[in-house]
């Protein structure tokens, strides 16, 4: 029986990834406020938000200082544009900042409102480039399966996930999937990890080569893979793939959105994969989550290339009317600013050996066949037999019932990909609340058996 807002909701609202015909019957979990790593239910039930909303509030709820940052601006300037040369302060700031922060050397930063339009964004510059370097024939763009970067017509092509293309009539032309780098689902029997990394920097080269490499100008990879399970690929993986794409002039794109801002104990989730990105996206924590906010870090041949280009053309067009709004952008400046002041990475670092121990204890359990991940994210894959990790019927739904379950123990997951549940609480987490988090999902994983 819904109550009266959820009657209110579904006679009015359609819901993001989710079933509309489900969602109907059971009503959706409406949530009023929020505290630290906990929200609470309009009925007042609290829940750990072990999901950090969707992988984005990195500095949990009900931060004040942010909360003023956001109302002083708006007192101060609510709204301008940064077109046709006009600019503010919190967005200078805020580039300025970004480019100090970058794991490799950035040039300028594009501002957008989310990270679908930051990797919708990288598609168009790595076009416009090419066209400004006269080879307009490299323009497709390679991407992984169950990758995620979106979805905006260009970004969700780039995911790699069917959900994101059935019925949509996607990929659009010009992209394509390699292999994603699950060394647990697709290695071969007896494969290493550093034999599985070689082999899918081969495929990677094989694809290049079966398209051309006079028609490949792009590769985006998120460090560790959010949404597609929490995919963490081998250490030797990027290495081994950035040597290919230097081989072929294929620009490097590292997709941050879940990654940046110290998901992995990094600033950048580059720096612990190793990556070496030509350009990168960002959103999410950039602003914890505040006010949407993306943007795009590029490099100064990019730079030029803009240049070029719009001197050409008489302006670079493109923009968003909210690209550097400055409530955004005032509100990342004060969070990248409490990331310093807090050492909110430095403490990030400290909490993984808990979280990882915590985590890999779950592979115990009779229905974890993989409890992966890296930093302060994590998959736990269930199966219908850990031995030949044989997957349960989609149908039965299992990794969404344990979801349901957390919901009843007062802890919110999700269920991403197949049977995976993934963890990525607010990285504001303490020690007790993780054990907390594992603890009400092990729970929930016990009522699912
Ligand atoms: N890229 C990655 C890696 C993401 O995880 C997401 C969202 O989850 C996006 C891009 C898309 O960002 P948005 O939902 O802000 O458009």
């Amino acid at each position: 029986m819904l109550t009266n807002l959820q009657a209110r909701d579904v006679e009015t609202l359609i819901h993001p990834y989710t079933n509309l015909v489900a969602v109907r019957e059971t009503g959706p979990l409406i949530l009023e406020r929020g505290k630290g790593v906990w929200v609470t239910d309009v009925d007042g039930k609290p829940y750990l938000e072990g999901m950090a909303g969707l992988w984005c509030t990195a500095l949990g709820y009900g931060n004040e200082e942010l909360v003023e940052a956001a109302a002083e601006q708006m007192r101060k300037l609510p709204f301008t544009h940064i077109f046709g040369g006009k600019s503010h302060d919190p967005a200078i700031e805020l580039a300025e900042k970004l480019k100090e922060m970058a794991p490799v050397p950035i040039s300028k930063v594009f501002f957008t409102c989310s990270g679908s339009e930051a990797n919708d964004t990288q598609m168009k510059l790595v076009w416009y480039m090419n066209n400004a370097l006269g080879r307009p024939k490299k323009k497709k763009i390679i991407s992984r399966m169950r990758a995620y970067h979106g979805v905006t017509i260009a970004s969700a092509s780039l995911t790699g996930l069917a959900g994101n293309h059935n019925d949509f009539d996607l990929p659009i032309a010009g992209v394509r999937h390699t292999t994603c780098p699950h060394h647990y689902r697709l290695a071969e029997a007896g494969e290493s990890e550093e034999d599985f990394a070689t082999r899918l920097a081969a495929d990677l080269e094989a694809l290049i080569l079966a398209e051309g490499p006079e028609t490949v100008a792009a590769f985006i990879a998120e460090p560790v893979m959010g949404a597609g399970g929490v995919i963490v690929p081998p250490k030797t993986y990027y290495p081994k793939i950035q040597a290919v794409l230097e081989k072929y002039d294929v620009f490097f794109i590292a997709d941050e959105v879940i990654c940046g801002f110290g998901r992995l104990g990094t600033t950048f989730g580059s720096e612990a994969m190793e990556m070496k990105p030509d350009s990168i996206s960002i959103a999410k924590a950039l602003s914890s989550a505040y006010q949407p906010i993306g943007a795009v870090m590029i490099p100064e041949i990019m730079y030029e290339a803009l240049l070029t280009e719009s001197a050409k053309l008489g302006s670079f067009g493109h923009g968003y009317t909210y690209s550097g709004h400055p409530v955004a952008a005032a509100v990342a400046v004060k969070t990248l600013e409490i990331y310093e002041r807090e050492s909110i990475f430095e403490r990030v670092r400290a909490k993984i050996p808990q979280f990882a121990a915590r985590r890999a204890a779950l592979e115990d359990h009779p229905l974890v066949g993989e409890a992966r991940g890296a930093g302060l994210v994590a998959g736990i894959e269930l199966v219908a037999d850990k031995k030949t990790k044989h997957q349960f019927d989609p149908k039965l739904g299992v990794a969404a019932k344990t979801v349901a379950f957390c919901q009843q123990e007062g802890l919110i997951l999700r269920n991403v990909f197949g049977d995976a549940v993934t963890i990525c609480p607010p990285l504001v987490i303490s020690p007790a609340e993780i054990d907390e988090l594992f603890d009400r999902l092990t729970r929930a994983l016990d009522r699912t058996l």
